[in-house]
């Protein structure tokens, strides 16, 4: 076989067909494999006419029918299957090849594999691809991770498939081994975050303004347009319009209330938990999908005493409306500034150097959490790559300041009306946290030390101390 191809694709599926597809649509000649080669065949057959594929049935075939240095993108289900398709093509390839990872892997197996692979000469880039079959298609945003001189034959190649907005591509290099599907597992995180926090919203605006499924999509509509502005919001208001055809109710109301997740929101928190870094929003809208699914804990607890019921007049609905806006935007920057804050810590743990600015850009399109604030976000972290915190940008500071009695009230009486808003709390909760001056933490350590010796820091001198608990006319030990 003439060495032709561009690029090649393995992994035929939902994703893999579509990105094949794209590269071919924008002029690339594609290499196409997939494990059974029936998928190979009907690609071809089907969407040969948008450009040029060229079909290999087996590895072999595959790896020489690509130009060299071979670029070769895997997109299999993340963990055995990724490992069991690397080591199919890694025999056959030689110093200098690509293989790319543009499936969900766990950025700590993108860090292995890649380590793995440069033993060999082999460049692994695990690249994160954002936008569902859709997006595959018609422009992905793609963060993309691994050596420097793979990003110069590769960037241009992804930035042209990629998405674009002001005709600025969404595909950056985002750092090595890990970063781009460490960047991907957190754009998830958030988009749980986002999600959450707008069916908490929702769920307001039924169950206290009293609105139907159909006046709450009008909301949406509204809010749209404004700086609520995004693809999350856009499908809300029609996921909200929408009629189930068989009974002609609200589809949201004939739809199981458990909700599925895919295991990224649950990396998020998970690795958040190991950085030390506080994603509660995160972390709440994971637990309230876990929550959703547990029926026999919801059964136990179903019918216990809750709240009361405050109707509201359409004057007092309208209000709270306006309020929910400001509850949920306020969130929203809260959520967004965790993820953020979790990549800056990863980035120094992991000796990342990622350009927040540009993870921004590339999320402005392409990808589920794609809004209009990211421009916002990557004006802030433009002028201030140092930004330690969104809050610290002064139209986010004055947003959050307007937002104060608003987002206070509906948390409060969400609660006094027994309705849950885990993420709208939480992200109220680390707002107060954070900008407190003393926190009850020093009670803890108090704690700590008596039971267990961890010892405590004071604050008028350094040192660590630990107090005598059994007799306290000791003189405290300073190390
Ligand atoms: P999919 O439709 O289920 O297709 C899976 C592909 O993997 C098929 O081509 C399958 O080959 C192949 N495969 C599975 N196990 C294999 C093995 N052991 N050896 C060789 N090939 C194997 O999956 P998808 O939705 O395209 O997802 C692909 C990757 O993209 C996943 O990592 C997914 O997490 C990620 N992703 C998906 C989305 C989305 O919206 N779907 C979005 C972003 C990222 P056969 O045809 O032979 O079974």
């Amino acid at each position: 076989m003439i060495p032709s191809a561009h690029i090649g694709v393995s992994g035929l599926g939902v994703m893999g067909r579509n990105l094949a597809r794209n590269f071919a649509r924008h002029g690339y000649t594609v290499a196409v494999h997939n494990r059974s080669a029936s998928r190979t065949r009907l690609l071809v057959e089907e969407f040969g006419a948008e450009g040029t594929f060229v079909a290999a049935e087996t590895a072999e075939d595959f790896v020489a029918a690509l130009e060299r240095p071979r670029r070769l993108v895997v997109m299999v289900q993340a963990g055995a299957a990724t490992d069991a398709v690397i080591a199919e093509f890694a025999g056959l390839l030689e110093p200098g090849d690509m293989i790319i990872d543009g499936g969900n892997a766990h950025f700590a197996d993108t860090r292995r594999r890649e380590s793995a692979l440069r033993a060999h000469g082999v460049h692994f880039v695990g690249a994160g691809i954002s936008g569902g079959e859709e997006g595959a298609l018609d422009g992905p945003s793609i963060m993309v991770g691994g050596p420097d001189e793979s990003y110069a034959v590769l960037g241009p190649m992804f930035e042209t498939v990629s998405a674009k907005v002001d005709g600025e591509p969404c595909a950056a290099h985002i750092g090595t081994d890990g970063a781009g599907h460490f960047v991907k597992m957190v754009h998830n995180g958030i988009e749980y975050a986002d999600m959450q926090l707008i069916a908490e919203a929702y769920d307001l605006l039924r169950q206290v303004a009293g609105y139907t499924p159909a006046e709450i999509a009008d909301v949406f509509r509204g809010w749209n347009q404004g700086r609520l502005g995004s693809y999350l919001t856009e499908i809300t208001a029609e996921v909200l319009a929408h009629t189930d055809a068989t009974t002609g109710e609200p589809f949201v109301d004939v739809v199981a209330d458990a909700a599925g997740q895919k295991g990224t929101g649950r990396w998020t928190v998970q690795t958040a938990l190991d950085l030390a870094a506080p994603v509660t929003a995160i972390a709440q809208a994971t637990f309230a999908r876990a929550a959703s699914g547990q029926s026999e804990l919801r059964a136990a607890y179903r019918g216990l005493p809750g709240g009361t019921p405050v109707p509201l007049s359409r004057t007092e609905a309208a209000r709270f409306t306006s309020q929910v806006e400001h509850a949920l935007y306020a969130s929203k920057v809260i959520a967004y500034d965790q993820g953020w804050k979790m990549i800056q810590d990863a980035g120094a743990e992991y000796g990342w150097k990622i350009d927040l600015a540009a993870v921004a850009g590339i999320w402005r399109g392409g990808c589920i959490i794609r809004a209009a604030f990211l421009d916002r976000i990557r004006a802030a972290y433009t002028a201030d790559p140092g930004l330690v915190s969104l809050l610290g940008e002064e139209g986010f500071a004055r947003e959050i300041g307007d937002a104060q009695v608003p987002w206070r009230e509906i948390v409060a009486s969400a609660a006094r009306r027994g309705i849950p808003v885990p993420a709208f709390s939480a992200a109220l909760a680390h707002y107060d946290t954070l900008r407190a001056d003393r926190l009850p933490a020093a009670l803890l350590q108090g704690q700590r030390d008596y039971f267990g010796a961890h010892t405590y820091r004071r604050t008028d001198r350094p040192g660590s101390f630990h107090t005598h608990w059994a007799d306290p006319n000791r003189p405290e030990t300073a190390n």
